[in-house]
């Protein structure tokens, strides 16, 4: 690291955050955070305990009558105050991203700026919460319904947008008049530790939000789970341990929210405009490195441009530069650890196995760090495990397909259902496509749907419920009804 590398680290408070106060962990446990693009330490933070977990969650549950009876424009204001301090921060938040998480340096910047959003969307969302007064079909009653805080909530984020996965959560739970929990992922805590920095410094009063940072997330979301306070569990992260954290959740009856993985399916109808596709597919696939939930996993192509596409992808692809995420004019950065970098390999070579043809790339790249060159597969059956699986990499597989009906068939042929790209000109095309994928977002001619004041959110396995948008807060809301008998 150099100096300025070093100081930014340093800025950022390494402790638990509980009951508004920065703390060790009662073990006095520490974990290592490293720098991926060298595998060098950069951090060391506390390793929270159960006792910590506990106390966490106490911590939450104390504050939360004082915080759903704060008044929404003032919940509002603390989010308000606090995405301007993150866009004045926004430099050194971007190194500090680029520095735990690898990708280069203008990703995180809009990364940051993203994750911003959340808490201007939210912070004007909050003195939206509404109710409804009616008379019933028989006059005998009057309806008054009215939402409410659903209370202390449980937020596990990823490690692969390690500010916007913890703002998109945090935004509307406060808003909504939540306490909350963050657990960040273990690769890439120091971004959230900054951001309850940042709330702290907004006016947000201790308690309201409490930072779990733990090298071993399964033990210490059991005991948060677990707590009988605790009403809501909101998790991004893989398919497989979401469906454990559900089955952990039922005990107590948690509300849930699961944004879970994906295998987005790209098409390009044979009426596309290409120049449009190939930006779109490159953006839909390397954003992120390939590491995104809504990553162009698979890319269906009309054969009569098939093959044409793929060559222009892989031109496009093997220009770009791989390399640390802090050098000027880096493109992709380093995957997140070395399972990573052994999954994306095995999964290429189990394509080229199975005949797949490499039209760039197709081989790790660099003396240290986890990086992958970025690949264009061309001619691979759909028994390959690329076909199936969550690459989480910068590869791009192009399958060629006859007709419409076989491309949406295709697209379907998961049990992902995240989000889905398409690529026509034709009107009736692209409504009938997006009627006819099953999954919870489609772009249409781009390959980007994030957007703070959209719905994101999945079908199938990639879960339910939706980030962002008018739905975000209600994720955090329940209605209550009440019958007055005027009589
Ligand atoms: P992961 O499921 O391994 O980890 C996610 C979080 O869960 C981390 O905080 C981790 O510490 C925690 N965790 C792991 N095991 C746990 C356990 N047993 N109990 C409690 N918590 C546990 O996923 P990841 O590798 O960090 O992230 C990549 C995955 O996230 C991909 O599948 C990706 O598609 C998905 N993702 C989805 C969205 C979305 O919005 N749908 C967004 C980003 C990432």
């Amino acid at each position: 690291m150099d100096e300025r590398e070093r100081a930014v680290v340093q800025s950022v408070p390494t402790g638990l955050y509980i009951g508004g106060e920065w703390r060790e962990a009662a073990s006095g446990a520490r974990f290592v955070v490293e720098d991926p693009a060298t595998g060098e330490e950069i951090a060391t933070v506390a390793d929270a305990s159960e006792a910590d977990a506990r106390a966490a969650v106490d911590a939450a549950v104390a504050m939360q009558p004082a915080w759903a009876a704060t008044a929404p424009r003032e919940r509002g204001e603390i989010l308000r105050r606090a995405f301007e301090a993150i866009l004045e921060a926004q430099d050194d938040l971007a190194l500090l991203m680029t520095l735990e998480m690898g990708k280069p340096v203008a990703e995180s910047r809009a990364e940051v700026a993203y994750a911003a959003e959340f808490f201007r969307w939210f912070a004007e969302e909050a003195v939206r919460i509404r109710g409804d007064f009616y008379i019933s079909p028989d006059a005998a009653t009057r309806v008054l319904t009215t939402r409410q805080p659903v209370g202390p909530s449980y937020l596990i984020t990823p490690w692969n947008f390690p500010l916007a996965m913890g703002t998109r959560k945090v935004g509307p739970a406060l808003a909504a008049g939540c306490t909350v929990i963050l657990k960040p992922a273990e690769q890439t805590p120091l971004c959230s530790l900054a951001l309850a920095s940042i709330l702290e410094r907004a006016g947000l009063p201790g308690g309201v939000l409490n930072v779990v940072t733990t090298e071993h997330p399964g033990p210490i979301s059991d005991v948060i789970i677990e707590h009988p306070g605790l009403r809501k569990l909101s998790f991004t992260g893989s398919t497989e341990v979401g469906s454990l954290l559900m089955r952990k959740a039922s005990s107590g009856l948690l509300r849930l929210s699961m944004e879970l993985g994906g295998n987005a399916p790209l098409i390009v109808f044979e009426d596309a405009d290409l120049d449009k596709a190939v930006a779109g597919a490159v953006f839909a696939k390397m954003r992120n490195g390939g590491e995104a939930c809504t990553s162009a996993n698979r890319i269906f192509v009309h054969r009569s441009i098939a093959e044409e596409f793929a060559g222009r992808l892989a031109a496009a692809l093997s220009a770009l530069k791989v390399a640390r995420g802090t050098e000027p004019g880096a493109n992709v950065g380093p995957l997140i650890d070395h399972d990573a970098l052994a999954k994306v390999s095995g999964l290429v070579d189990d394509a080229v196995a199975r005949g797949g043809r490499v039209m760039t790339g197709g081989a790790r790249t660099g003396e240290r760090g986890y990086f992958y060159a970025p690949t264009v597969l061309f001619d691979v059956p759909t028994t390959a495990r690329v076909f199936r699986e969550e690459i989480f990499g910068p590869v791009a597989p192009v399958y060629p397909f006859d007709d419409d009906d076989e491309a949406i068939r295709l697209a379907n042929d998961t049990t992902y259902g995240l989000v889905g790209y398409i690529f026509t000109e034709s009107l009736k095309r692209a409504v009938r496509t997006i009627e006819a994928l099953e999954t919870g977002m489609v772009g249409v001619n781009q390959g980007l749907v994030s957007n703070a004041a959209a719905p994101f959110g999945g079908v199938k396995r990639s879960g339910f419920g939706r980030e962002g948008g008018f739905e975000g807060i209600h994720e955090y809301l329940s209605v209550k009804y009440a019958a007055l008998n005027l009589g």
